[in-house]
């Protein structure tokens, strides 16, 4: 195992909820490092570049109303096996799938709104921090 990087969203239902703190805290206690983060509205074309690969999807006009309805917390988190540590972390797309103590579990709404975004490989993690952060925004 390495240490990596991971990017991660804390989408619309959970910021309205005044819930950040609480999944930043289940991070933390994984042992991910917030090592850059901010709170931006995120535009649509930003929105459907972010998501372009589910374009074909029924469910892509959704997602993207959804992303773009409110503030998100755009970070990256940094630890050992960082990528599959917040997948672990983060749980289940469908909160009636994820497994107990989850981010997803405990706080998403549905399987559309469903609290947390986290990259799923090396090269879509380093594509999606590129995407919403500049080199001198991380701060290991
Ligand atoms: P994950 O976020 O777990 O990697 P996907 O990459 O498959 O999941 O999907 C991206 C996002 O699209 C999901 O997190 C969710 O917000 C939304 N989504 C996925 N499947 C559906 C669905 N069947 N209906 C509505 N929204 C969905
Ligand atoms: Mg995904």
């Amino acid at each position: 195992m390495a240490i990596e990087r991971t990017f991660s969203i804390i989408k619309p239902d959970a910021t309205k909820r005044n819930l950040t703190g609480k999944v930043v805290a289940k991070f933390e206690d994984a042992g991910l490092r917030v090592v850059a983060s901010k709170r931006i509205q995120m535009s649509q074309a930003q929105a459907e570049g972010f998501y372009a690969v589910h374009k074909d999807r029924p469910f892509f006009g959704e997602l993207v109303e959804f992303m773009i309805s409110e503030p998100v917390v755009v970070q990256v988190l940094e630890g050992e096996d960082a990528i599959a540590k917040n997948r672990e972390v983060m749980g289940a797309t469908n909160p009636a799938d994820a497994a107990e103590g989850t981010i997803r579990k405990e706080f998403a709404l549905s399987i559309g709104e469903n609290s947390v975004h986290g990259s799923d490989a090396p090269e879509t993690a380093a594509e999606e921090i590129k995407y919403f952060f500049n080199d001198d925004e991380i701060v290991g």
